[in-house]
């Protein structure tokens, strides 16, 4: 058998979180015993450490709140690590990437409702046509409204919209940022109790073709951040949407830059199982694919 990376990002009950889809604290809790059970969970940083079972990584991206409240809390009842990755735009420049503020909205409001409500100022026959790349999602108005915000619109054109809307809940953008995603003090308290800590990115973008641009752009400022923070050395990598579309010019053109700078080991959003003993990028299994595989 080879080894595994489980890739999670919410860890919520799905009647508290609509905006993508969560495992629920107790899947959780069930997938990481089987994990346990079949495996040897490891820390990054102990790839090349001998074990009897094939080793498994439990890793969780974009560092929301409920990582801390749930996942954190069960990994520490079970007496395992995890690998958390953390997105600095948040935390440092208060900006939230666009496609959270997305999850955020959909979480609270009716995908029709937010139709209703924008698409007048839209060609609506080119968004039915273009949502289809969302043909997983049963609902055709969240189709609409996650191609239009994601897509359609610009940055510029759809952040102060779904801004309004979040803070019409949270008050304000700052009492969503720090509801929605770990706190410093949160990340600290992760780090002492033996989880492993990485970079995610700085505001969440794809990969383009232009390695050391976004290597300053993505990177650099997130693993400064955390190495200051952490006061040690941050080696690990996971890129945000795995990189985008250009996933497999980013392994190869990023790799020595990373390398260069210090990091050990990548974690992408390519689906399988790995070798740990080789290589520095990984390939991971989403948590919900397991679901899907009978797993728990
Ligand atoms: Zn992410």
């Amino acid at each position: 058998m080879e080894d595994l990376v489980i890739m999670y990002h919410y860890v919520m009950e799905p009647e508290e979180w609509k905006g993508s889809v969560p495992i629920s604290p107790s899947d959780f809790r069930k997938q990481v015993e089987w994990a346990k059970e079949h495996y040897e969970i490891i820390k990054p940083e102990d790839i090349h450490k001998q074990t009897q079972k094939p080793k498994c990584i439990i890793s969780f991206d974009d560092a929301t709140k409920d990582q801390y409240t749930n996942a954190f809390r069960i990994l520490k009842e079970l007496n395992v690590p995890g690998y958390f990755t953390i997105m600095s735009g948040p935390l440092i420049e208060r900006k939230v990437p666009i496609f959270h503020l997305v999850h955020t909205v959909l979480s609270h409001f009716k995908e029709e409702q937010i139709w209703e409500e924008v698409f007048q100022q839209v060609n609506v026959t080119e968004i039915k046509n273009k949502s289809d790349i969302y043909s997983y999602e049963m609902n055709e108005y969240r189709r609409y409204v996650k191609y239009l915000f994601n897509f359609y619109w610009s940055e510029e054109q759809s952040r102060p919209y779904l801004e309004r809307k979040v803070t019409s809940i949270y008050h304000t953008l700052e009492n969503f940022i720090e509801e929605f995603y770990l706190s410093e003090r949160e990340i600290l308290e992760m780090d002492a109790s033996g989880m492993s800590i990485g970079v995610h990115s700085v505001n969440h973008l794809p990969y383009e073709r232009n390695p050391q641009g976004f290597y300053d752009k993505e990177i650099r400022g997130c693993k400064n951040y955390l190495e200051k923070l952490l006061n040690k050395d941050v080696k690990l990598y996971t890129p945000s949407f795995g990189g985008g579309e250009q996933s497999i010019q980013m392994q190869v053109e990023l790799l020595p830059i990373l390398i260069e700078n210090g990091f050990i080991l990548g974690f992408t959003t390519e689906k399988g199982f790995t070798d740990m003993r080789n290589g520095f990028w990984h390939k991971r299994i989403d948590c919900n694919q397991l679901i899907l595989n009978g797993v728990v």
